[in-house]
């Protein structure tokens, strides 16, 4: 006889105490109501996914090599894919006037750049060491540090770079600072150049190892970013890169590129992980990616998202058009260079949180701000995204929401 379930005492580890569920999905349940225009989610626009492509790409790959593509395969990725990333990143970083001479062994294929936060967590972190984010930050890292219990410092965000004065003041015996330099997640803010090579060279003096996530930076509207930190120095620093933004997330490729002083103990991580990331798919995205094709597609991607960004602007412009003389009492907005969030500030005395579910009593969702910040919240802060929404629904949920402000405004 099996013994009674009961009788079983299942004793779960500290860290799992740690692990709580997402906090904006616990606030954003609020929002799940059928007919709510969300400018809540996070997800990339799914009329940019290249169906056709995909689909052609799983008939050659299975045709041209089936037992590599279905069989067990190197950690480290699968080569061309490897070489494909490094290239693009040389390519890129050239053109942005910097030389940055990334070698195809430097690059870690991973399962979602998520997972790349994850295995450097793993690798750099012990419990109690001091983490620094930038803040308000991305809260998927936060997410994939705490369970190796750090103590994670925030250094506070500019409009176009970190605070250095605030960086200088807390980087003693920081394992590393994690930074998204171009169009951030959840401000849409980006670092221009002096801020990135004064925060380069402060991370140089100092020894700061620097984490730098770039998920955004293809999906720019007027011109492309600045080169990458990690560029800069490349030794200091760990780049992570993703598939999800510029094909499709579904298929949850992104990549690591690491020095030689951390590389060999995050492709350990790696194969106790998940031996390597899917070889079917890694092979879908290099066969997707050959001939330029990137080159012909992340320009759509990057029209459509600035049409909904302007149509958001123009909204938000109509019905606040106090917003530049009269700041106090009206919704303010920052205007992203590229990307897919915009980040604005309620009206003084209002609350994100509290407003939450009057919108959406009026028929639209947004994300409040407070729980990106790692220490002290800006609590009027929220988050729009302007990707998945149409523009028509982008004006009628500006108009929503502009109601119920002013509905709560005393
Ligand atoms: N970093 C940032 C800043 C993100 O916004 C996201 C996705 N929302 C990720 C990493 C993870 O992306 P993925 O695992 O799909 O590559």
């Amino acid at each position: 006889m099996p013994p009674a379930s009961n009788s079983t005492h299942w004793t779960l580890a500290q860290r799992a105490a740690k692990m709580n569920p997402s906090v904006i999905r616990e606030i954003l349940k609020v929002t799940e109501r059928p007919g709510i225009i969300s400018f809540a989610g996070g997800l990339p626009s799914a009329k940019t996914f290249p169906v056709a492509e995909f689909e052609a790409a799983c008939a050659k790959v299975l045709k041209d090599d089936p037992a590599g593509a279905l069989q067990y395969a190197a950690s480290e990725g699968y080569a061309p894919l490897r070489e494909m990333v490094a290239q693009q990143l040389r390519d890129q970083s050239a053109a942005a006037g910097q030389r940055w001479d990334v070698d195809a062994s430097q690059v870690l294929i991973t399962t979602g750049s998520q997972q790349g936060l994850d295995l450097v967590a793993k690798v750099l972190i012990d419990a109690g060491s001091k983490v620094l984010v930038e803040s308000p930050t991305y809260l998927g890292a936060v997410m994939a540090f705490t369970p190796m219990e750090p103590e994670v410092v925030g250094v506070a965000g500019l409009a176009d770079g970190l605070d250095l004065a605030d960086l200088a003041a807390k980087s003693a015996q920081a394992r590393f600072l994690y930074v998204l330099p171009n169009f951030q997640n959840p401000t849409g803010r980006s670092m221009g150049e002096a801020s990135r090579a004064a925060l380069s060279q402060e991370a140089a003096r100092t020894g700061l190892p620097i984490m730098e996530d770039n998920p955004y930076g293809d999906l720019w509207f007027d011109r492309p970013p600045p080169a990458p930190l990690t560029a800069r120095n490349p030794e200091g620093g760990i780049y992570l890169g993703s598939f999800s933004k510029v094909l499709a997330p579904g298929l949850r490729m992104g990549f690591i590129v690491a020095p030689k002083a951390v590389y060999p103990k995050l492709l350990q991580a790696k194969q106790a992980a998940d031996l390597h990331s899917p070889g079917f798919n890694q092979r879908l995205i290099h066969a997707v990616m050959q001939d330029g094709f990137l080159d012909r597609h992340v320009p759509t991607i990057r029209s459509l998202y600035k049409a909904q960004r302007d149509a958001m602007l123009q909204a938000l412009a109509t019905h606040f058009p106090e917003a530049a003389s009269q700041p106090e009492h009206n919704l303010t907005w920052n205007t992203p260079a590229g990307g897919m969030f915009l980040w604005a500030r309620l009206p003084q005395g209002m609350n994100a949180v509290d407003l939450l579910p009057h919108a959406v009593d009026q028929g639209v969702a947004f994300v409040p701000g407070a729980p990106f910040f790692a220490g002290p919240p800006d609590t009027r802060s929220l988050r729009l995204s302007f990707v998945t929404p149409s523009v028509d629904e982008i004006h009628l949920g500006v108009a929503a929401l502009a109601l119920a402000i002013r509905a709560r405004q005393v």
